[in-house]
């Protein structure tokens, strides 16, 4: 790439799922695009991705997926009429094959700026006026600028001053997601997503873990329902969940964390190896554009935009975690086609109502639309179905019966309000709730569609009849 300043119809700053998706899309519509991204790897290699492909989604699912097998083998196979001598967990190996399911996929994403003829380049940029952006980088500086710029910069972990982190023992989820041998205790602030994922991975592979949330309510914004049948299922997995505790410090004493956290007015004093501090995620708004281009934030920190992703300077845009709405990358990648799709003169909205939230734990637990607890608050009467997979028969065939799917409908006009799933495959079921609700379907437009059998599908279409009360394989609730 020459020193010159070189003129591109979009810049796209970040190469997360926000970031990378955003410049596919550029490109794809004939905009001449370049994208800038400042993400090294631990070999000190440029790593297309952001957090998501790096240090978030995809190592966790691997770890998740790698740490549930290792569970299976020792309590369900047995069950099968598989059974072995000895189970040896080698987490060097699984780390291994973690990191090669991110170098497959960072490399493929340098693949895909290849072949659409992308600009990737490597460095930190800086916005000036008049839509310049100077890219710092190991191999100098460079001016480039465009018509258009999108700020995709992500999110870092929250640090709390009364839990500095210490590498390799209190640490964020990239730490947690990194450990080279199974720790005796971990303690986790945070039952969030992340500290539900992570606790998850390595309680099941022999960790006692306790997970300290500060909220009295577990998981708020799931519907409590759900909330509570998840809870019950991590409680009997000896996930230790406490709620309602607060910390107030956490440092390293003889080789281990000592924490002190309040639980009511009660003062308790927690020993673990390690400590995982996953409290939430602030936008990374720092040094991103000098102070004369006049970028305005929201209350929370964000960048401000409106429902286009747009904000307050004309041609720069901003998507993903570092605007408002959940920081999820389908949220974020989302966000990336619209603004590229607006840029190319196209129309293009996101209906933010109906974006699925997932946690990746076993079970599972997914929802997309209203929770009841909403609902209550805004005065709308609906219907419930709900039907649990202890009476699916591909679940019974599969041994995981745990869980539910619960379809909320609108008691007049039976418009489907929310689908809220906690079992296996959740996150791959409310797929079908997102497309359903997208063309606005009712109850009974579920309840009168063919699904296969046997399937875990078959939960959600009886969850859909149960919401007149004709679910096949349960008791009715009450007469018609
Ligand atoms: P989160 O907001 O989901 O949860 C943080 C939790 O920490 C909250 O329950 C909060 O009450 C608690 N907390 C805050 N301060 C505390 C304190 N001092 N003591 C005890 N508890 C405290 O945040 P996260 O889990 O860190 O995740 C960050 C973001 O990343 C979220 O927006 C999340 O949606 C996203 N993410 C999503 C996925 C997924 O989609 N599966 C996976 C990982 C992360």
């Amino acid at each position: 790439m020459s020193k010159k300043n070189q003129y591109f119809d979009v810049i796209v700053i970040g190469a997360g799922p926000a970031g990378y998706v955003a410049a596919i899309r550029c490109a794809q519509l004939g905009l001449n695009t370049a994208c800038v991204d400042d993400w090294k790897d631990d070999n000190n290699k440029p790593s297309l991705g952001g957090t998501c492909l790096n240090v978030g989604c995809i190592p966790s699912k691997a770890l998740l997926e790698s740490s549930e097998k290792f569970e299976q083998s020792q309590q369900e196979f047995a069950l099968h009429g598989i059974e072995f001598s000895e189970v040896k967990l080698d987490v060097l190996s699984m780390q291994a094959r973690k990191n090669k399911i991110v170098d497959e996929l960072t490399g493929g994403i340098e693949q895909l700026f290849k072949a659409n003829k992308i600009s990737s380049i490597h460095g930190r940029a800086f916005i000036k006026p008049e839509r310049q952006v100077v890219i710092t980088g190991d191999n100098g500086e460079q001016t480039i600028s465009a018509d258009n710029i999108i700020i995709a910069t992500g999110s870092s972990p929250v640090e709390l001053s009364s839990a500095p982190f210490v590498e390799n023992k209190i640490v964020d989820s990239s730490g947690a997601l990194a450990f080279d041998g199974v720790p005796e205790t971990i303690g986790v602030i945070g039952a969030g997503v992340i500290g539900l994922e992570l606790g998850s991975v390595w309680r099941r592979l022999g960790s006692k873990v306790i997970v300290l949330e500060a909220q009295d309510s577990f998981l708020p914004l799931a519907d409590q329902q759900i909330a509570k049948d998840a809870q019950r299922h991590f409680k009997k997995q000896k996930l230790d969940i406490r709620l309602n505790t607060r910390l107030t410090s956490a440092k390293v004493k003889d080789e281990q964390v000592e924490v002190i956290y309040k639980h009511g007015d009660d003062e308790q004093q927690l020993m673990v190896d390690k400590l995982v501090v996953a409290v939430g995620r602030c936008p990374n708004v720092e040094k991103v554009w000098h102070e004369s281009v006049e970028l305005l934030l929201d209350e929370r920190g964000f960048i401000n935009v409106d429902e286009r992703c747009e904000t307050n300077v004309p041609g720069i845009y901003a998507i993903g975690d570092v605007v408002r709405g959940p920081m999820l990358a389908h949220k974020g990648s989302e966000e990336g086609v619209m603004v590229a799709e607006r840029i190319a003169g196209q129309q293009h909205e996101i209906n933010y109502e109906l974006v699925p939230s997932v946690v990746y734990t076993d079970p599972e637990i997914a929802w997309v639309g209203k929770t009841e607890q909403e609902l209550k608050a805004s005065g709308i009467s609906y219907n419930t179905g709900a039907f649990p997979f202890a009476a699916s028969g591909r679940a019974k065939a599969m041994g995981n019966t745990s869980g539910q799917v619960k379809i909320i409908a609108d008691a007049e006009t039976d418009r489907i309000l929310g689908v809220h799933i906690v079992g296996p495959h959740a996150s791959e079921l409310i797929a079908q709730a997102v497309i359903a609700m997208e063309l606005s379907a009712s109850s009974e437009d579920l309840a009168l569609m063919v699904f296969a059998h046997p399937s875990l599908s078959e939960a959600v279409h009886e969850a859909a009849l149960a919401v007149s009360n004709q679910a096949i394989h349960v008791v009715a609730r009450k007469k018609r």
